[in-house]
């Protein structure tokens, strides 16, 4: 299991590292503090410094065999392995992707049923839920402003991959099962004190703490299926 930066701190907005390979606009380096796109969360963008020089950064993805993760340059440029580079986050953009995605995780948190999907976005993201009884979305974003704005901390921990076939229920999400076969596994914690909200298996980058969401609105709960409902979610600001 590669330790990217962006697994250890999810705050970080630069990195000094160096180039392994550069082919056809795609980047690879020895670190990197941008997430790949991955488990319903958009790859990051942002620029490359080098040489006095700024190139835009329009995604980021892993590889075919999710061995690298490459960083989608906006032109193309030449440099050799080893040569020192400077990463530069888009942090408004990538926090209100932080706020979005944590906000999810409440919903998880919530809404007991299965998850069947979920997606983060800039200005709307959505969960789906495969619902044993109606949900009013009024309520429902009360109850999510409420939990909020009481904060809990965020932690995460790697665990051996065996214990998601020891405790299978960990995972919540039907349609996203967590990478297996790299040995461990990364679960992330949400707690007030001794008071477990959320413990599930998650790649993604996350606040510190749930009062970072904000206020949230809840704009609406559409019918997906008999029982599946996409809940929408949109930041107030
Ligand atoms: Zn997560």
């Amino acid at each position: 299991m590669n330790m990217y930066q962006f697994y250890q701190d999810a705050y970080q907005t630069v990195l000094d590292t160096s180039v392994v390979s550069l082919t056809e606009q795609r980047l690879i380096l020895a670190d990197t503090i941008f997430y790949p796109h991955g488990g319903g969360q958009p790859g990051d963008t942002g620029a490359l410094l080098v040489d006095g020089r700024r190139i835009d950064i329009l995604d980021t993805r892993y590889n075919q065999d999710r061995s690298q993760i490459e960083h989608h340059l906006a032109e193309p440029l030449t440099l050799e392995p080893g040569t020192q580079v400077s990463l530069q986050l888009d942090w408004d953009r990538r926090y209100r992707l932080m706020r979005m995605h944590t906000c999810l995780h409440l919903l998880c948190h919530l809404i007991k049923d299965p998850v069947t999907g979920g997606n983060v976005g800039e200005q709307q993201s959505r969960a789906e839920f495969d619902l044993t009884e109606p949900l009013d979305k009024r309520v429902l974003e009360q109850q999510l402003n409420d939990l909020i704005a009481q904060g809990a901390e965020v932690s995460t921990e790697w665990l051996p991959e065996s214990v998601l076939d020891e405790q299978p229920d960990l995972v919540r999400t039907m349609s996203v099962q967590p990478p297996r076969g790299q040995g461990s596994i990364r679960m992330v914690r949400i707690a007030r004190n001794d008071y477990l909200l959320d413990y599930q298996p998650c790649g993604g980058t996350h606040l510190r703490n749930i009062a970072e969401v904000g206020q949230v609105r809840v704009p609406s709960i559409k019918s997906k299926g008999k029982q599946n409902k996409r809940i929408n979610i949109e930041l107030v600001d």
